[in-house]
């Protein structure tokens, strides 16, 4: 999806309406239209970013100074039981809209919300092997 055709950057540019709760000259916070709880909501950035390591180190800040602002706000006045922080990455990670979104999701007992992964085993040496790849990736 480029970005002249990208359903967030409209919200951003006010070509389609959202039910926004913050704006700033990094973010928008509005209500996601099919929520997984009520109250549900997504910070994205204004440029548009598919991916969160495609954000600038400021863009970034930005974006998680609103989650925690935003966080206590739904504690507050929505659920104080919890609220996941979510975001997804590529398509294998369940990315719908390519334009790089947190997802706020307010929950309470019971609500059916699962996330839920079988866990992997590492082979002898492997956990090794990735953190290094990891690390030596670093402050490039
Ligand atoms: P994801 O699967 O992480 O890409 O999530 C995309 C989210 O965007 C879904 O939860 C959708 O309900 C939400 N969404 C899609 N279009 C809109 C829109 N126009 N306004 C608000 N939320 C939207």
């Amino acid at each position: 999806m480029s970005e002249e055709n990208c359903v967030f950057c409209k919200i951003v540019k006010k070509e389609i309406p959202a039910e926004i709760i913050y704006e700033d000259g990094y973010v928008v916070v509005f209500m996601d239209i099919s929520p997984a709880s009520k109250g549900h909501l997504l910070i994205i950035p204004k440029k548009h970013r598919v991916m969160f390591h495609e954000m600038s180190n400021e863009g970034a800040e930005k974006m998680m100074k609103a989650a925690r602002m935003i966080t206590e706000s739904m504690f507050n006045n929505v659920s104080d039981e919890g609220y996941n922080l979510v975001m997804n990455n590529g398509i294998h990670a369940g990315q719908e809209i390519n334009h790089c979104h947190l997802h706020i999701i307010p929950r309470v007992k019971s609500d059916g919300i699962n996330f839920h992964w079988n866990h992997v085993k590492y082979e002898e040496g492997e956990i090794t092997k990735f953190s290094k790849k990891i690390r030596n990736g670093l402050f490039n």
